[in-house]
Protein backbone atom coordinates (compact mmCIF):
# COMPACT_ATOMS: atom_id res chain seq x y z
CA UNK A 1 0.00 0.00 0.00
CA UNK A 2 0.95 3.56 -0.89
CA UNK A 3 0.09 6.68 1.01
CA UNK A 4 -3.01 7.36 2.17
CA UNK A 5 -5.14 10.62 1.75
CA UNK A 6 -7.89 11.41 4.72
CA UNK A 7 -9.69 14.56 3.88
CA UNK A 8 -11.94 15.07 7.62
CA UNK A 9 -12.51 19.08 9.08
CA UNK A 10 -13.16 17.12 12.41
CA UNK A 11 -10.17 17.49 14.74
CA UNK A 12 -11.02 15.00 16.87
CA UNK A 13 -12.14 12.19 14.65
CA UNK A 14 -9.32 13.26 11.92
CA UNK A 15 -6.82 12.38 14.59
CA UNK A 16 -8.16 9.38 15.80
CA UNK A 17 -7.95 7.92 12.45
CA UNK A 18 -5.10 8.83 11.19
CA UNK A 19 -3.46 7.24 14.22
CA UNK A 20 -5.20 4.07 13.98
CA UNK A 21 -4.47 3.52 9.92
CA UNK A 22 -0.62 4.52 10.62
CA UNK A 23 -0.50 1.89 13.33
CA UNK A 24 -2.57 -1.15 11.29
CA UNK A 25 -1.40 -0.38 7.75
CA UNK A 26 2.55 0.93 8.73
CA UNK A 27 1.91 3.75 5.87
CA UNK A 28 2.44 7.35 5.73
CA UNK A 29 -1.45 9.30 6.06
CA UNK A 30 -1.76 12.54 4.77
CA UNK A 31 -4.38 14.56 6.58
CA UNK A 32 -6.59 17.64 4.91
CA UNK A 33 -9.10 19.80 6.48
CA UNK A 34 -10.91 21.54 3.50
CA UNK A 35 -11.02 21.05 -0.66
CA UNK A 36 -8.16 23.54 -0.88
CA UNK A 37 -5.82 21.99 0.90
CA UNK A 38 -6.90 18.89 -0.88
CA UNK A 39 -6.38 20.71 -3.75
CA UNK A 40 -2.87 21.20 -3.26
CA UNK A 41 -1.72 17.81 -1.58
CA UNK A 42 -3.17 15.79 -4.88
CA UNK A 43 -0.86 18.77 -7.16
CA UNK A 44 2.15 17.92 -4.59
CA UNK A 45 1.49 14.57 -4.18
CA UNK A 46 0.34 13.43 -7.88
CA UNK A 47 0.06 9.60 -8.24
CA UNK A 48 1.59 8.81 -4.89
CA UNK A 49 -1.95 7.82 -2.99
CA UNK A 50 -3.60 5.00 -3.26
CA UNK A 51 -6.49 5.21 -1.10
CA UNK A 52 -8.52 8.05 0.28
CA UNK A 53 -10.77 8.36 3.22
CA UNK A 54 -13.23 11.65 2.64
CA UNK A 55 -16.19 13.30 4.67
CA UNK A 56 -18.77 14.46 2.56
CA UNK A 57 -19.28 17.66 4.35
CA UNK A 58 -16.45 20.20 4.55
CA UNK A 59 -16.71 23.77 5.15
CA UNK A 60 -15.37 24.83 1.76
CA UNK A 61 -17.22 21.43 0.12
CA UNK A 62 -20.80 20.98 1.71
CA UNK A 63 -21.90 18.53 -0.68
CA UNK A 64 -19.21 15.94 -1.23
CA UNK A 65 -17.55 17.97 -4.06
CA UNK A 66 -14.24 16.22 -2.63
CA UNK A 67 -15.43 12.94 -3.54
CA UNK A 68 -15.27 13.80 -7.30
CA UNK A 69 -12.21 15.75 -7.00
CA UNK A 70 -10.51 12.73 -5.77
CA UNK A 71 -12.12 10.22 -7.54
CA UNK A 72 -11.53 11.73 -10.97
CA UNK A 73 -7.83 10.96 -10.03
CA UNK A 74 -8.47 7.04 -9.97
CA UNK A 75 -7.71 6.79 -6.37
CA UNK A 76 -10.03 4.26 -4.22
CA UNK A 77 -12.21 6.11 -2.15
CA UNK A 78 -13.85 5.46 0.92
CA UNK A 79 -16.09 8.14 2.48
CA UNK A 80 -17.45 9.07 5.64
CA UNK A 81 -21.06 10.30 6.38
CA UNK A 82 -22.85 11.52 9.64
CA UNK A 83 -26.16 9.72 8.37
CA UNK A 84 -27.61 7.60 5.82
CA UNK A 85 -30.54 8.70 4.31
CA UNK A 86 -31.45 7.26 1.28
CA UNK A 87 -30.32 11.01 -0.52
CA UNK A 88 -26.51 10.68 1.24
CA UNK A 89 -26.60 7.15 0.07
CA UNK A 90 -27.56 7.58 -3.61
CA UNK A 91 -25.21 10.36 -3.81
CA UNK A 92 -22.37 8.76 -2.12
CA UNK A 93 -22.77 5.66 -4.72
CA UNK A 94 -23.09 7.65 -7.45
CA UNK A 95 -19.97 9.17 -6.80
CA UNK A 96 -18.23 6.00 -7.55
CA UNK A 97 -17.21 5.18 -4.16
CA UNK A 98 -15.56 2.13 -3.04
CA UNK A 99 -18.03 2.30 0.37
CA UNK A 100 -19.28 4.72 2.80
CA UNK A 101 -18.79 4.40 6.79
CA UNK A 102 -21.22 5.82 9.90
CA UNK A 103 -19.39 8.08 11.26
CA UNK A 104 -21.26 8.06 14.39
CA UNK A 105 -20.85 4.53 14.52
CA UNK A 106 -18.67 3.05 17.38
CA UNK A 107 -16.98 1.21 15.54
CA UNK A 108 -16.55 2.99 12.60
CA UNK A 109 -12.94 2.80 13.02
CA UNK A 110 -12.66 -1.18 12.57
CA UNK A 111 -15.21 -0.98 9.53
CA UNK A 112 -12.60 1.55 8.07
CA UNK A 113 -9.61 -0.64 8.77
CA UNK A 114 -11.34 -3.78 7.67
CA UNK A 115 -13.08 -2.18 4.74
CA UNK A 116 -9.53 -0.85 3.68
CA UNK A 117 -8.06 -4.02 4.16
CA UNK A 118 -10.78 -5.70 1.79
CA UNK A 119 -9.89 -3.18 -1.27
CA UNK A 120 -6.19 -4.05 -0.55
CA UNK A 121 -7.30 -8.19 -1.06
CA UNK A 122 -9.33 -7.40 -3.61
CA UNK A 123 -6.73 -6.97 -6.33
CA UNK A 124 -6.20 -10.54 -5.78
CA UNK A 125 -9.22 -11.26 -7.36
CA UNK A 126 -9.62 -11.51 -11.46
CA UNK A 127 -13.01 -11.18 -12.51
CA UNK A 128 -14.09 -11.94 -15.95
CA UNK A 129 -17.35 -9.79 -17.50
CA UNK A 130 -19.44 -11.33 -20.51
CA UNK A 131 -21.33 -9.10 -22.49
CA UNK A 132 -22.09 -8.55 -25.86
CA UNK A 133 -23.16 -4.82 -24.58
CA UNK A 134 -20.06 -2.98 -24.23
CA UNK A 135 -21.99 -0.28 -22.38
CA UNK A 136 -23.17 -2.56 -19.36
CA UNK A 137 -19.56 -4.14 -19.59
CA UNK A 138 -17.74 -1.27 -18.93
CA UNK A 139 -20.07 -0.49 -16.64
CA UNK A 140 -20.10 -3.20 -14.53
CA UNK A 141 -15.94 -3.50 -14.87
CA UNK A 142 -16.26 0.40 -13.31
CA UNK A 143 -18.02 -0.74 -10.49
CA UNK A 144 -15.25 -3.75 -10.31
CA UNK A 145 -12.50 -1.28 -10.41
CA UNK A 146 -13.74 0.92 -8.00
CA UNK A 147 -13.07 -1.79 -5.50
CA UNK A 148 -9.77 -2.81 -6.82
CA UNK A 149 -10.79 -5.59 -8.49
CA UNK A 150 -8.64 -6.88 -11.76
CA UNK A 151 -11.15 -7.30 -14.62
CA UNK A 152 -11.21 -8.93 -17.89
CA UNK A 153 -13.99 -8.55 -20.56
CA UNK A 154 -15.82 -10.91 -23.44
CA UNK A 155 -17.81 -10.37 -25.83
CA UNK A 156 -19.56 -13.49 -25.53
CA UNK A 157 -19.71 -16.69 -23.96
CA UNK A 158 -17.55 -18.60 -26.54
CA UNK A 159 -14.94 -15.52 -26.07
CA UNK A 160 -15.32 -16.52 -22.30
CA UNK A 161 -14.42 -19.91 -23.07
CA UNK A 162 -11.43 -18.69 -24.20
CA UNK A 163 -10.24 -16.30 -21.79
CA UNK A 164 -11.63 -18.96 -18.83
CA UNK A 165 -8.34 -21.24 -20.61
CA UNK A 166 -5.74 -18.80 -20.86
CA UNK A 167 -6.53 -17.58 -17.56
CA UNK A 168 -6.87 -20.50 -14.87
CA UNK A 169 -6.94 -18.00 -11.69
CA UNK A 170 -10.47 -16.16 -12.64
CA UNK A 171 -12.46 -16.66 -9.76
CA UNK A 172 -15.58 -15.36 -10.52
CA UNK A 173 -17.57 -15.06 -14.21
CA UNK A 174 -20.38 -12.35 -13.95
CA UNK A 175 -22.39 -13.54 -17.20
CA UNK A 176 -25.19 -11.64 -19.36
CA UNK A 177 -28.34 -14.12 -20.75
CA UNK A 178 -28.98 -12.76 -24.50
CA UNK A 179 -25.53 -12.89 -26.17
CA UNK A 180 -25.09 -14.15 -30.09
CA UNK A 181 -22.99 -17.29 -30.15
CA UNK A 182 -23.71 -18.88 -26.86
CA UNK A 183 -26.73 -17.75 -24.51
CA UNK A 184 -25.79 -17.00 -20.63
CA UNK A 185 -27.38 -20.37 -19.47
CA UNK A 186 -25.28 -22.31 -22.07
CA UNK A 187 -22.10 -20.20 -21.28
CA UNK A 188 -23.09 -21.31 -17.65
CA UNK A 189 -23.52 -25.21 -18.50
CA UNK A 190 -20.27 -25.34 -20.41
CA UNK A 191 -18.40 -23.58 -17.72
CA UNK A 192 -19.40 -26.24 -15.21
CA UNK A 193 -18.05 -29.33 -17.63
CA UNK A 194 -14.90 -28.10 -16.49
CA UNK A 195 -14.83 -26.05 -13.21
CA UNK A 196 -17.35 -26.82 -10.44
CA UNK A 197 -18.86 -23.87 -7.83
CA UNK A 198 -15.93 -24.73 -5.46
CA UNK A 199 -13.68 -23.49 -8.13
CA UNK A 200 -15.29 -20.60 -9.56
CA UNK A 201 -18.07 -18.36 -8.97
CA UNK A 202 -20.94 -17.52 -11.38
CA UNK A 203 -23.46 -14.26 -11.43
CA UNK A 204 -25.77 -13.97 -14.07
CA UNK A 205 -27.40 -10.80 -15.26
CA UNK A 206 -30.52 -11.31 -16.52
CA UNK A 207 -32.86 -8.94 -17.93
CA UNK A 208 -36.04 -7.29 -16.05
CA UNK A 209 -38.68 -8.11 -19.07
CA UNK A 210 -38.11 -12.26 -18.28
CA UNK A 211 -38.62 -13.28 -14.68
CA UNK A 212 -37.57 -16.72 -15.52
CA UNK A 213 -34.13 -15.67 -16.78
CA UNK A 214 -32.83 -16.00 -12.98
CA UNK A 215 -34.14 -19.15 -12.30
CA UNK A 216 -32.38 -20.79 -15.85
CA UNK A 217 -28.98 -19.20 -14.74
CA UNK A 218 -29.04 -20.97 -11.56
CA UNK A 219 -30.33 -24.17 -13.05
CA UNK A 220 -27.27 -24.10 -15.85
CA UNK A 221 -24.74 -24.13 -12.62
CA UNK A 222 -24.93 -20.11 -11.37
CA UNK A 223 -24.56 -19.21 -8.31
CA UNK A 224 -26.30 -16.19 -7.81
CA UNK A 225 -28.28 -13.34 -10.21
CA UNK A 226 -28.22 -9.92 -10.44
CA UNK A 227 -31.05 -8.09 -12.67
CA UNK A 228 -30.02 -5.73 -14.84
CA UNK A 229 -31.21 -2.00 -14.42
CA UNK A 230 -33.06 -2.61 -11.35
CA UNK A 231 -30.12 -3.43 -8.99
CA UNK A 232 -28.18 -1.19 -6.31
CA UNK A 233 -24.99 -1.09 -6.01
CA UNK A 234 -24.14 -2.01 -2.50
CA UNK A 235 -26.26 -4.95 -3.28
CA UNK A 236 -24.10 -5.88 -6.41
CA UNK A 237 -20.83 -5.42 -4.63
CA UNK A 238 -21.94 -7.98 -1.58
CA UNK A 239 -23.30 -10.38 -3.89
CA UNK A 240 -19.82 -10.34 -5.67
CA UNK A 241 -17.84 -10.49 -2.31
CA UNK A 242 -20.07 -13.16 -1.11
CA UNK A 243 -19.02 -15.44 -4.13
CA UNK A 244 -15.52 -14.82 -3.59
CA UNK A 245 -15.61 -15.78 -0.16
CA UNK A 246 -17.24 -19.16 -1.06
CA UNK A 247 -14.28 -19.98 -3.10
CA UNK A 248 -11.73 -18.53 -0.62
CA UNK A 249 -13.19 -21.14 1.43
CA UNK A 250 -13.32 -24.17 -0.47
CA UNK A 251 -9.54 -23.47 -1.42
CA UNK A 252 -8.98 -22.84 2.39
CA UNK A 253 -11.24 -26.47 3.16
CA UNK A 254 -9.21 -27.92 0.43
CA UNK A 255 -5.36 -26.65 1.98
CA UNK A 256 -6.56 -28.37 5.43
CA UNK A 257 -7.18 -31.26 4.35
CA UNK A 258 -4.15 -31.92 2.70
CA UNK A 259 -2.55 -30.32 5.02
CA UNK A 260 -0.86 -30.96 8.37
CA UNK A 261 -2.12 -28.14 11.15
CA UNK A 262 1.27 -28.04 13.27
CA UNK A 263 4.07 -27.84 10.58
CA UNK A 264 1.90 -26.63 7.34
CA UNK A 265 3.71 -29.76 5.33
CA UNK A 266 1.28 -32.00 3.20
CA UNK A 267 -0.43 -34.55 5.87
CA UNK A 268 0.08 -38.53 4.94
CA UNK A 269 -3.03 -38.92 3.40
CA UNK A 270 -1.92 -36.34 0.52
CA UNK A 271 1.58 -37.80 0.29
CA UNK A 272 0.66 -41.18 -0.29
CA UNK A 273 -2.74 -40.24 -2.89
CA UNK A 274 -0.34 -37.34 -4.55
CA UNK A 275 3.24 -39.49 -4.28
CA UNK A 276 1.39 -42.32 -5.65
CA UNK A 277 0.60 -39.78 -9.31
CA UNK A 278 3.96 -38.62 -9.12
CA UNK A 279 5.51 -42.63 -8.62
CA UNK A 280 3.77 -43.21 -11.81
CA UNK A 281 4.85 -40.16 -14.08
CA UNK A 282 8.17 -40.56 -13.06
CA UNK A 283 7.92 -44.12 -14.51
CA UNK A 284 6.43 -42.97 -17.46
CA UNK A 285 9.11 -40.69 -18.38
CA UNK A 286 11.71 -43.08 -16.98
CA UNK A 287 12.83 -40.62 -14.34
CA UNK A 288 14.75 -41.78 -11.15
CA UNK A 289 13.12 -40.67 -7.92
CA UNK A 290 14.17 -41.09 -4.26
CA UNK A 291 11.98 -41.81 -1.40
CA UNK A 292 13.38 -40.34 2.17
CA UNK A 293 11.89 -41.06 5.74
CA UNK A 294 13.51 -38.80 7.47
CA UNK A 295 12.98 -39.14 11.73
CA UNK A 296 14.04 -36.95 14.33
CA UNK A 297 16.80 -38.56 16.77
CA UNK A 298 16.16 -39.08 20.56
CA UNK A 299 13.05 -37.38 20.18
CA UNK A 300 11.19 -38.80 22.96
CA UNK A 301 13.94 -37.30 25.45
CA UNK A 302 13.43 -33.99 24.30
CA UNK A 303 10.20 -34.30 24.99
CA UNK A 304 11.08 -35.66 28.35
CA UNK A 305 13.57 -33.21 29.32
CA UNK A 306 12.15 -30.06 27.99
CA UNK A 307 8.44 -30.70 27.32
CA UNK A 308 6.19 -31.45 24.87
CA UNK A 309 5.61 -27.61 23.94
CA UNK A 310 9.53 -27.40 22.83
CA UNK A 311 9.03 -30.74 21.28
CA UNK A 312 6.27 -29.16 18.84
CA UNK A 313 9.03 -25.80 18.81
CA UNK A 314 11.81 -28.86 17.29
CA UNK A 315 8.95 -30.68 14.83
CA UNK A 316 8.24 -27.14 13.27
CA UNK A 317 11.99 -25.88 13.03
CA UNK A 318 12.84 -29.22 10.92
CA UNK A 319 9.87 -28.69 8.82
CA UNK A 320 10.99 -24.92 8.07
CA UNK A 321 14.23 -26.52 6.87
CA UNK A 322 12.84 -29.36 4.65
CA UNK A 323 10.76 -26.93 3.28
CA UNK A 324 13.49 -23.98 2.38
CA UNK A 325 15.94 -26.63 1.28
CA UNK A 326 13.61 -29.36 -0.96
CA UNK A 327 13.13 -28.47 -4.79
CA UNK A 328 9.77 -27.29 -5.88
CA UNK A 329 8.71 -30.97 -7.48
CA UNK A 330 9.33 -32.90 -4.16
CA UNK A 331 6.31 -33.78 -2.42
CA UNK A 332 7.53 -32.91 1.43
CA UNK A 333 5.16 -34.46 4.37
CA UNK A 334 4.74 -35.20 7.98
CA UNK A 335 3.85 -38.79 7.81
CA UNK A 336 3.56 -39.65 11.81
CA UNK A 337 4.52 -37.28 14.57
CA UNK A 338 8.36 -36.99 14.53
CA UNK A 339 8.65 -38.29 11.22
CA UNK A 340 8.69 -36.94 7.64
CA UNK A 341 8.83 -38.26 3.72
CA UNK A 342 10.64 -36.62 0.92
CA UNK A 343 9.78 -37.91 -2.33
CA UNK A 344 10.97 -36.61 -5.81
CA UNK A 345 12.57 -37.16 -9.11
CA UNK A 346 16.07 -37.14 -9.12
CA UNK A 347 18.99 -36.95 -12.01
CA UNK A 348 20.97 -39.50 -10.21
CA UNK A 349 21.52 -41.64 -6.95
CA UNK A 350 24.20 -39.28 -6.07
CA UNK A 351 21.97 -35.82 -6.69
CA UNK A 352 19.49 -37.71 -3.99
CA UNK A 353 21.93 -38.60 -1.56
CA UNK A 354 23.56 -35.06 -1.63
CA UNK A 355 20.28 -33.24 -0.99
CA UNK A 356 19.45 -35.82 1.86
CA UNK A 357 22.65 -35.14 3.35
CA UNK A 358 22.56 -31.39 3.36
CA UNK A 359 19.42 -31.49 5.08
CA UNK A 360 20.76 -33.56 7.79
CA UNK A 361 24.26 -31.00 7.98
CA UNK A 362 22.05 -28.44 7.95
CA UNK A 363 19.64 -29.26 10.99
CA UNK A 364 22.61 -30.87 12.69
CA UNK A 365 24.25 -27.54 12.59
CA UNK A 366 21.22 -25.03 13.07
CA UNK A 367 20.50 -25.12 17.04
CA UNK A 368 16.87 -24.71 17.82
CA UNK A 369 15.83 -21.71 20.32
CA UNK A 370 13.94 -22.93 22.89
CA UNK A 371 13.14 -19.82 25.24
CA UNK A 372 14.90 -18.00 27.69
CA UNK A 373 17.78 -17.24 25.46
CA UNK A 374 18.85 -21.52 25.83
CA UNK A 375 19.16 -23.56 22.51
CA UNK A 376 19.05 -27.31 21.33
CA UNK A 377 21.01 -29.25 19.33
CA UNK A 378 18.83 -31.73 17.41
CA UNK A 379 19.84 -34.24 14.61
CA UNK A 380 17.79 -36.50 11.72
CA UNK A 381 18.80 -40.05 10.57
CA UNK A 382 17.74 -40.38 6.93
CA UNK A 383 16.68 -43.59 5.02
CA UNK A 384 16.42 -43.31 1.48
CA UNK A 385 15.25 -45.82 -1.34
CA UNK A 386 15.91 -45.15 -4.93
CA UNK A 387 14.21 -46.42 -7.44
CA UNK A 388 13.01 -46.72 -11.47
CA UNK A 389 8.79 -46.26 -10.26
CA UNK A 390 6.66 -48.88 -8.76
CA UNK A 391 4.80 -49.20 -5.48
CA UNK A 392 5.26 -46.15 -3.12
CA UNK A 393 3.81 -48.29 -0.02
CA UNK A 394 6.81 -50.73 -0.85
CA UNK A 395 9.56 -47.67 -1.82
CA UNK A 396 8.40 -46.34 1.96
CA UNK A 397 8.77 -49.81 3.31
CA UNK A 398 12.41 -49.99 2.18
CA UNK A 399 13.03 -46.71 3.29
CA UNK A 400 11.88 -47.29 6.28
CA UNK A 401 14.67 -50.57 6.46
CA UNK A 402 17.41 -48.18 5.68
CA UNK A 403 16.45 -45.78 8.28
CA UNK A 404 15.67 -48.35 10.96
CA UNK A 405 19.75 -49.14 9.94
CA UNK A 406 20.62 -45.57 10.12
CA UNK A 407 19.77 -45.66 13.77
CA UNK A 408 21.67 -48.78 14.16
CA UNK A 409 24.75 -47.51 13.20
CA UNK A 410 24.85 -44.72 15.54
CA UNK A 411 22.19 -42.03 13.90
CA UNK A 412 22.58 -38.63 12.60
CA UNK A 413 23.40 -40.20 9.13
CA UNK A 414 21.88 -41.46 5.59
CA UNK A 415 21.55 -44.97 5.14
CA UNK A 416 20.44 -45.90 1.23
CA UNK A 417 18.93 -48.76 -1.06
CA UNK A 418 19.38 -48.04 -4.97
CA UNK A 419 19.25 -52.04 -6.12
CA UNK A 420 18.57 -51.45 -9.54
CA UNK A 421 19.79 -47.88 -10.23
CA UNK A 422 23.95 -47.64 -10.80
P1 LIG B 1 14.95 -42.58 17.85
O1 LIG B 1 16.18 -41.76 17.89
O2 LIG B 1 15.22 -44.05 17.82
O3 LIG B 1 14.03 -42.17 16.74
O4 LIG B 1 14.19 -42.33 19.24
P2 LIG B 1 13.02 -41.33 19.51
O5 LIG B 1 13.01 -40.99 20.95
O6 LIG B 1 13.09 -40.19 18.56
O7 LIG B 1 11.76 -42.18 19.05
P3 LIG B 1 10.52 -42.76 19.83
O8 LIG B 1 9.71 -43.43 18.75
O9 LIG B 1 10.93 -43.56 21.01
O10 LIG B 1 9.74 -41.47 20.34
C1 LIG B 1 9.08 -40.59 19.51
C2 LIG B 1 8.37 -39.60 20.39
O11 LIG B 1 7.79 -38.56 19.60
C3 LIG B 1 7.25 -40.19 21.16
C4 LIG B 1 6.13 -39.21 21.07
O12 LIG B 1 5.63 -38.80 22.31
C5 LIG B 1 6.73 -38.03 20.39
N1 LIG B 1 5.81 -37.31 19.51
C6 LIG B 1 5.07 -37.83 18.51
N2 LIG B 1 4.32 -36.85 17.94
C7 LIG B 1 4.61 -35.69 18.61
C8 LIG B 1 4.17 -34.33 18.49
O13 LIG B 1 3.34 -33.96 17.65
N3 LIG B 1 4.68 -33.42 19.36
C9 LIG B 1 5.61 -33.78 20.30
N4 LIG B 1 6.08 -32.82 21.10
N5 LIG B 1 6.01 -35.05 20.45
C10 LIG B 1 5.54 -35.99 19.61
MG1 LIG C 1 -27.15 -8.85 -24.33
MG1 LIG D 1 12.79 -40.56 16.47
Amino acid sequence: MQNILLVEDSNMFGRIAKKKIEKVFDVPVYWTKSLAETEKILEVGKGSFSMALLDVNLPDAPNGEVIDLVVNRGISSLVFTSNVSDEVRNLVWSKKVADYILKEDPNSLEYIVSAMQQLEKNDENLILVVDDSSMYRSMLSDLLYIRKYRVINGNNGEEGLDILDKYPEIKLVITDYNMPVMDGASFCQKIREKKKSDQLAIIGVSSEDDPSLGARFLKSGADDFIVKGGFLVEEFYSRVQRCLKQIDLFQQIRESAIRDFLTGLYNRRYFFEAGTELVSRCELKGEPLYCAIIDIDNFKSVNDTYGHDVGDIVIKVIAQSMRDLSREEDIVARIGGEEFCILGPVASVDDGLEQCETLRQHIAMTPVAVGDGGSLGVSVSTGVCFALGGDLDNLTKRADECLYRAKQNGKNRVEFVRDELK
